[in-house]
């Protein structure tokens, strides 16, 4: 059906479509530009804030896999969403310990683990059948005092813990860096998640440590360049947030 003859109740923001196709269309020319097989990196979809009708939009248009930030508004919309066969949802918000239940129900991904306490609960409520829960460690990679993240000091050993519990694989790393403007310097600290995943990896054979999440609207490039696998995107998909 053309996009004329589809009928307007259809469509909520007739941009999103767009965007996805935009925004697949940037992944593979900086990958390009990095050298990088084009599609050796994941495009996630960071819904947070914005109405089912946009992410039923994305799903049309070929969009799998879905980050979330608030588990209250993530349940409900999986539960909206329940008929979208193949939709894959990544946790990407602050994980408080009364959350990690529904959480490891309820994800086939986390991103943002930042402590063993919370890796023990998660592995302990994962359900059997479905499979260990992919998860990346957060690290503070810019070393803010109040942002989230294991330090990069402490990222081996609690590497080392997370790596022996049963209901989690460990995949990889994901870090949020400190706002910069300027490409070269984007990719300082991406580089350093990028060395940090390569040593553990060296430690640990035998985990499947695969992943770098790293990269946002507005870093994409510099991400790609140091060997994001999982780039984040929200606003240049879906709009500004309030
Ligand atoms: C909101 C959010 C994003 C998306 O950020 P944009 O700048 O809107 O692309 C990515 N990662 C995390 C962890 C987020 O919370």
């Amino acid at each position: 059906m053309s996009e004329q003859q589809r009928p307007a109740a259809d469509v909520q923001d007739p941009g999103v479509r767009d965007n996805i196709v935009a925004a697949r269309r940037r992944l593979e020319q900086a990958l390009k530009r990095a050298g990088r097989g084009h599609d050796s990196a994941l495009l996630l979809a960071v819904s947070k804030t914005k109405p089912v009708a946009m992410l039923r939009e994305a799903f049309a248009a070929g969009q799998r896999h879905f980050g979330e930030n608030y588990l209250q508004e993530a349940l409900e919309k999986q539960q909206a969403l329940a008929d979208l066969e193949g939709i894959e949802w990544h946790f990407i918000g602050a994980l408080q310990s009364n959350k990690t239940h529904d959480v490891a129900c309820h994800f086939d991904w986390v991103h943002t683990v930042d402590r063993l306490k919370i890796a023990r609960r998660l592995s302990d409520a994962r359900p059997a059948e479905r499979g260990p829960l992919n998860i990346c460690l957060q690290v503070n990679i810019s070393r803010e005092e109040a942002k989230s993240g294991v330090d990069p000091q402490a990222l081996a050993a609690l590497a080392e813990q997370v790596i022996a519990l049963p209901g989690l694989q460990l995949r990889g790393l994901m870090a949020i860096p400190a706002q910069e403007e300027d490409e070269e310097r984007q990719r300082v600290p991406f580089a350093e998640l990028r060395r940090l995943l390569a040593s553990l990896a060296e430690r640990h054979p035998e985990a499947p440590l695969d992943t770098l999440s790293m990269g946002m609207s507005g870093d994409l490039e510099a991400a790609v360049a140091e060997g994001a696998t999982i780039v984040r995107l929200g606003t240049a998909l879906f709009g500004a947030r309030r």
